[in-house]
């Protein structure tokens, strides 16, 4: 009998081949924000995995729309946390970003900071960080390029500051722990970091700052080049691995989420989890605030590390201040990385959805654990003529502290 004869030969993995997962229901459709905002098939999960299936067909020429389709994406992962069939989407779209750089090219500016925060200490190495050529180039020719003030709004927020190397607690220590700042933590963030480092020697623990610190990677990785991303996690697991410390803590849970999918020498946690779990912190510690707070719940909280309510838990040892609620306070606000600087017009319209709600609730506060969030929020606000400060929890905390 002649029997026909196996194919050995190796067939190229498809890295979209995950997309056959999907069973097409549209459960996830009504928790995607830009679905929520645009109503269009290709501008929700289910839309853009029939569209990467397009893509991964040899021979298919995609076009700037469906391109424009995958780029509106913010990477929130919401559609993954509530997929029945486990698509794991994020993975999925990297992929497809990273298939499609050729045809596709990141605009020039994107591609420039990118490079620069490959550096250790990244964007923090220019201490003249509004004279850099590269920043100039993102505000100046990037503002042109992409078209959108939100560029503008962005970086006036910026506010440059060296930090120590260490922090120490007093006599007695209870512990030592180092912390991440991320790359744009020191000029966007200076005021959650040095907060954070605050409550951190208040409650008895020695904070490390190591200088040569790297970017997590989330950008590299989200923006399709997965090689980068692991080099700066590498380095990073060098970096914090030579430093004699029980914890790596972050209070940008963007960029944290990211290094806590990785294997460090010690446990990688946010600071609110920390503080509520490793010290005695309670409501006598702190002045009472007769202020309304309401909580921003981000993406990267709640579909990345999967922690929820840790903010509001942090809040509440605060005497006097009053919790309000946002209705979808669990939808993104459109922020998610670089898609706030190359997709401000998306951006903006999903926030939008929240800053008319906060017309009408008005609080003094709101809380935000996410630097880039953070960012949006503050230059949304700004541009509605609302007098809202927005925090990290660990601000407000420090701020109260007896
Ligand atoms: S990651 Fe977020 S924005 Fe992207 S498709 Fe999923 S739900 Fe929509
Ligand atoms: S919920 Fe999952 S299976 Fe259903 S359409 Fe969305 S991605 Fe596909």
């Amino acid at each position: 009998m002649n029997l026909p004869k196996p194919d050995l030969t190796i067939k190229p993995v498809d890295p979209l081949a995950d997309t056959d997962l999907c069973v097409l229901c549209g459960m996830c459709l009504p928790y995607c924000p830009t679905y929520r905002v645009y109503q269009n098939e290709a501008e929700s999960p289910r839309g853009r995995i029939v569209l990467m299936q397009a893509l991964s067909k040899t021979g298919f020429q995609a076009d700037q729309r469906l391109f424009s389709h995958l780029d509106h994406c913010v990477g929130c992962r919401a559609c993954e946390t509530m997929c029945p069939s486990r698509v794991p989407f994020s993975r999925l779209i990297n992929s497809a970003r990273q298939l499609s750089r050729q045809q596709h090219p990141l605009p020039a500016q994107i591609n420039q900071l990118l490079k620069t925060v490959l550096k250790p200490d990244g964007l923090n190495r220019y201490q003249g960080w509004l004279g850099n050529k590269v920043i100039q180039s993102i505000s100046g020719a990037g503002l042109k390029l992409l078209g959108q003030d939100s560029t503008q709004r962005l970086l006036a927020q910026a506010s440059p500051q060296r930090l120590h190397t260490l922090y120490p607690a007093g006599t007695a220590p209870r512990g030592s722990v180092a912390l991440f700042t991320g790359c744009m933590g020191k000029l966007f963030d200076i005021n959650s970091l040095l907060n954070s480092i605050r409550l951190l020697n208040h409650y008895g623990f020695n904070v490390h700052v190591p200088v040569k610190q790297y970017c997590c990677g989330a950008l590299h990785e989200n923006n399709g080049y997965p090689t980068e991303a692991e080099t700066l996690i590498h380095n990073n697991q060098q970096v914090f691995g030579d430093i004699d410390i029980d914890y790596i803590l972050f209070s940008a849970n963007g960029c944290g989420a990211q290094l806590a999918e990785h294997a460090f020498s010690v446990p990688v946690m946010d600071i609110a989890s920390f503080l509520l779990q490793q010290t005695d912190i309670s409501p006598d510690d702190f002045q009472a605030l007769d202020s309304t707070v309401v909580i921003h719940q981000s993406c990267s909280s709640t579909n990345k590390l999967k922690i929820t309510g840790i903010s509001q838990q942090l809040a509440q040892k605060i005497p006097g201040i009053q919790l309000l609620t946002l209705h979808h306070a669990d939808v993104c606000c459109g922020a998610g990385g670089s898609h706030l600087l190359s997709q401000g017009e998306t951006a903006d319209k999903i926030i939008n959805l929240k800053i008319e709600e906060l017309k009408q609730l008005k609080p003094d506060y709101i809380l935000s654990d996410n630097t880039g969030c953070s960012m949006h929020f503050r230059g949304s606000l700004e541009r509605a003529g609302l007098d809202i400060a927005v925090v990290h929890p660990v601000e407000l905390l420090a701020r109260q502290l007896k």
